[in-house]
């Protein structure tokens, strides 16, 4: 059932538990580039977006999305456009007159200083807490004037130091970060607001968002939830991930709108995210016609036991899909809340009417991957790109994988800004970041190790950079 909520009138289209789930994606166009971004608009709605979010890294930026609205509505289109926001409140404040919602970071709204660690005393953290409502007080003012909604979106790894210092880099302070504003906009009386709790590690992103549920409701707060899981990647590890996440939230009845985000066409993310909804709709709501059954997941006890004395158990399930992508979603959202709740020794992901049938042996290892219980494979973490990203993130993601996906186990980033990208691959063992028209930056975990080195030699010194740390291993040689 879905949790109750209040709704949020986003530009006449309501979003809350009254209304379906929304679906949702962002353009990665340069935001100057009025004609690129239109067009990707449209596709986004004609593929099933209900909103469209669009990046404003500043006060230039958010004027422009005047004259993209107003683009689209010469050409039809009324879709309810969202201003993306990092680092700078006087673009909030401009987006906010101009579009339906406005997405704020609490993590870097006003604290540039995200990764520095610092100490904070008891007064001086309530007199940042001070200051933060003086600040926030023209953007709300803004709101209610203009009727404009507000996302407060938390993301792991760009929490702010006030934050980490005191209640960690972890779930519980993505939720405290949040938590902070809206008590704000609730003293306030301003409540047109929705959350989110994204991480690229999905346990992260479930378990945060479950816990700020239960924070909201203690507080007697009944805000809407986004969902998405952040620097999902691409293709079939990225979908798995995104369904993991949202799917096993959306069954546990919280969301009210998704993104998934692959580092791929924006409109890609769309037939994926109905996929979802459709799928935990009919898990939800089973209606099975006359002769037809569903099949369910299988418990299979095995005759032998673990080293501790205890049955092993597989999950088993059987799935008559033609198409690899039903799979991987329908199997992420069975198999999903089992396995994140610690249940299950093993799982078989019987595929036997895809090409080829062992097919469903790698979705099952994927998914113990995103699940981050067996790792069997590179694991890579990249975002989506938007209108920050300078280089083509998709060809680098597949130039890196090229050379690298004999890594089993290291975690790499391809991440398309330096304003989050650091911040938000929170757990990568290495990072590739762009850093400005065709240069890059290497990171080891949260290291910089090589600046501004030029993108045509990037991946090569990122080998390089693996190599001098000792985590490299040649490629296995194949034997015809
Ligand atoms: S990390 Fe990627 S998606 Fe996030 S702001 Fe930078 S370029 Fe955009």
């Amino acid at each position: 059932m879905r949790r109750h909520t209040q709704s949020v009138n986003i530009g006449g289209v309501f979003l809350g538990s009254e209304y379906p789930v929304r679906l949702q994606s962002m353009v990665n166009t340069d935001t100057m580039n009025t004609k690129a971004t239109v067009a990707q608009a449209i596709r986004i709605v004609e593929a099933g977006g209900d909103y469209v979010r669009i990046t404003a890294p500043g006060v230039r930026e958010a004027e422009q999305l005047a004259v993209i609205k107003k683009e689209l509505n010469r050409r039809g289109y009324r879709v309810p456009l969202i201003a993306d926001i990092h680092f700078n409140p006087k673009a909030a404040e401009t987006a906010a007159r101009l579009v339906e919602k406005v997405r704020i970071n609490p993590g870097n709204y006003f604290d540039k200083r995200t990764i520095m660690p610092q100490e904070y005393s008891e007064s001086e953290y309530t007199a940042e807490l001070e200051r933060m409502h003086e600040r926030i007080l023209p953007l709300i003012a803004i709101c209610k004037e203009y009727g404009t909604a507000v996302r407060i979106g938390s993301n792991h790894g760009s929490l702010s130091n006030r934050i980490v210092h005191r209640y960690g880099d972890a779930p519980k302070g993505m939720v405290e970060s949040v938590m902070e504003f809206l008590r704000i906009f609730e003293a306030e009386q301003f409540r047109q607001v929705v959350i989110s709790m994204k991480a690229s590690n999905v346990r992260v992103m479930i378990d945060a968002t479950r816990l700020l549920v239960a924070q909201m409701e203690q507080e007697q707060m009944n805000y809407p939830v986004h969902l998405g899981v952040t620097e999902a990647g691409d293709g079939e590890d990225g979908r798995i991930k995104s369904a993991l996440g949202i799917g096993t939230l959306l069954l546990d009845g919280i969301g009210d709108t998704i993104r998934v985000s692959l580092t791929e066409a924006p409109e890609n993310e769309l037939p994926v995210a109905k996929k979802i909804v459709q799928y935990v709709n009919r898990k939800a709501n089973p209606i099975f016609p006359t002769g037809e059954t569903e099949g369910e997941i299988v418990w299979k006890q095995e005759n032998f036991r673990s080293s501790a004395g205890k049955p092993v158990v597989v999950l088993k399930r059987e799935y008559q899909d033609t198409d690899a992508e039903d799979v991987c979603v329908k199997a992420a959202c069975d198999f999903g809340a089992h396995l994140l709740n610690g249940i299950g020794d093993g799982i078989l992901v019987a595929t036997p009417a895809l090409n080829p049938p062992e097919k469903g042996t790698e979705i099952a290892l994927a998914l113990l991957q995103a699940c981050r219980l067996r790792m069997s494979k590179t694991e890579y973490i990249s975002c989506p790109s938007c209108g920050r990203t300078l280089f083509d993130l998709q060809t680098t993601v597949a130039r890196i994988k090229e050379k690298t996906s004999h890594l089993k186990g290291l975690k790499i980033a391809v991440m398309g800004c330096i304003v989050n990208g650091p911040g938000e691959m929170a757990d990568a063992d290495y990072g590739y970041v762009g850093a400005g028209e065709g240069k890059v930056t290497l990171y080891r975990r949260r290291e910089v190790m090589k600046s501004n080195i030029p993108e045509g030699n990037a991946v090569e010194e990122l080998i390089n950079l693996i190599k001098n740390n000792g985590d490299w291993k040649e490629m296995p040689t194949i034997h015809l």
